[in-house]
């Protein structure tokens, strides 16, 4: 027998290899024309069907429409794990101000009816690439690996929703359940050409609040025949300031923002309610439940004091777990990243303070790992990292990844992180996660 097997009949995959270069151009012109034409959360018509031709193209078992404009894309490759690989696929309505020949100008209609512009301020183009891209390598190089790959378009990660509607649409039901996912993420924390490995807790729990505070309306020249719901929230919003520096252990990771108050509507008159909308943000379990109890409690107290006329309406409208990478998994995984983008650039990375609704998928049962794709331009990362003024961060209007050197780094990783764990026997892998 000889010794050499079939997955070296492939030279290593790295960023500068036929395989890569094979499909790059694809991934590139795909990239740019998701980039120009964004479309909004659980409105990903036009993406999901670009990406479900591809995969079809390719060879791949497709199903639209899973949990709305989800697809769901399987390449069957003889006995094996079943690993699953997930994209998001929706924009922001952010108005793209990079400067950009590609620049969106697109423009929509939101959920509530308004005009609002639409760009991909989060990156989730360039996952999209890469994905299509990791896709057409792994059909064409099928004597790499074996198993079942199963590839996830996810509408709706901005609005913290897709990931439960294609859950609650049977996912993992009408689907083989995969052993392992996994989830990549381009940010501006690393230059492009480097990932970043957080095993443990990778994000942070989010929660998002509505408080609808009442008052009685009336003339703003009569204060004393109203009871002010502005001056209430005022109150409110300053005492819950106090959680965090007073209530919480100092150096437990804790985040309250009460990222907007609306109320009223003229000079001279007095609003009879006035709303708030928060976001809380924790690492754990208790500091959760101990901060959404405080804030209840303070808003409750708040509007009794002001002699609100009833208790204020408390909304808990989104909320998501944080992602739990699978430390033996980021452990496993981090030898064939290194392997094909060299040492240096596989660091670890500390748990970022934004959300993601993948959570749910883990949830069911999927121990996965979710990794950071470094998308900062090297030369600016270096520059910012001397003068300590940061990079815009994602959903700014100024996002914009340096996408040829990210979009080679992310098809690379996705690319050696399947292939090595499309190999062996789905027990084999699921004993090498964490029990
Ligand atoms: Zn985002
Ligand atoms: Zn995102």
């Amino acid at each position: 027998m000889p010794l050499l097997t079939a997955s070296y009949t492939f030279a290593q995959i790295t960023p500068g290899s036929k395989e890569v270069e094979a499909v790059y151009p694809d991934a590139y012109a795909l990239y740019l024309d998701l980039h120009k034409n964004p479309e909004l959360s659980a409105h990903e018509t036009q993406t999901a069907a670009k990406l479900a031709d591809r995969f079809r193209g390719l060879g791949y078992e497709v199903t639209e429409h899973v949990g709305g404009t989800g697809v769901v894309a399987l390449l069957r490759n003889g006995e094996g794990p079943t690993v699953m690989l997930r994209t998001e696929l929706d924009a922001l309505p952010v108005e793209e101000k990079t400067g950009l020949p590609y620049a969106s100008k697109v423009r929509a209609k939101d959920d509530f009816g308004r005009d609002v512009p639409v760009a991909h301020a989060c990156g989730h183009d360039l996952h999209m690439a890469a994905l299509v891209s990791t896709a057409a390598i792994m059909a064409h190089s099928r004597n790499t690996w074996h198993g079942t790959l199963m590839l996830i378009g996810q509408p709706a990660e901005e609005t913290i929703g897709g990931a439960k509607m294609m859950i609650d649409d049977g996912v993992f039901k009408r689907f083989p359940k995969p052993d392992v996912g996994v989830a990549m993420h381009v940010d501006n924390l690393l230059p492009a050409g480097q990932v970043g490995i957080t095993p443990g807790i990778y994000n942070t729990n989010a929660d998002s609040l509505r408080i609808t505070i009442y008052g009685k309306g009336g003339h703003g020249a009569a204060p004393h025949t109203t009871i002010d719901p502005i001056v209430i929230a005022a109150r409110t919003i300053m005492a819950l300031q106090t959680i965090t520096s007073r209530e919480v252990k100092p150096g437990e990771m804790a985040v309250i923002t009460v990222g907007y108050i609306q109320a009223g509507t003229k000079n001279n008159i007095i609003p009879d309610h006035a709303e708030l909308g928060l976001t809380v943000r924790t690492f754990k379990d208790d500091i959760r439940k101990q901060i959404l109890a405080a804030i209840a409690r303070i808003t409750k107290a708040e509007a009794e004091a002001g002699g609100a006329p009833r208790e204020p309406l408390i909304e808990h409208y989104e909320g998501t777990d944080l992602v739990y990478n699978d430390p033996a998994l980021a452990q496993r995984l981090r030898a064939p990243l290194e392997a094909v983008l060299g040492r240096k650039n596989v660091v670890t990375t500390e748990p970022i303070l934004s959300s993601e609704d993948y959570a749910y998928f883990i949830e069911q049962g999927v121990p996965s790992l979710y990794f950071s794709l470094g998308g900062a331009d090297p030369e600016k990362y270096a520059q910012a990292m001397a003068t300590g003024v940061m990079l815009p961060s994602n959903h700014s209007p100024l996002f914009a990844p340096d996408a040829d050197p990210a979009l080679h780094t992310g098809i690379v990783a996705e690319v050696a992180v399947l292939r090595n764990l499309l190999q062996g026997t789905a027990e084999e892998l699921r004993k090498t996660t964490t029990p």
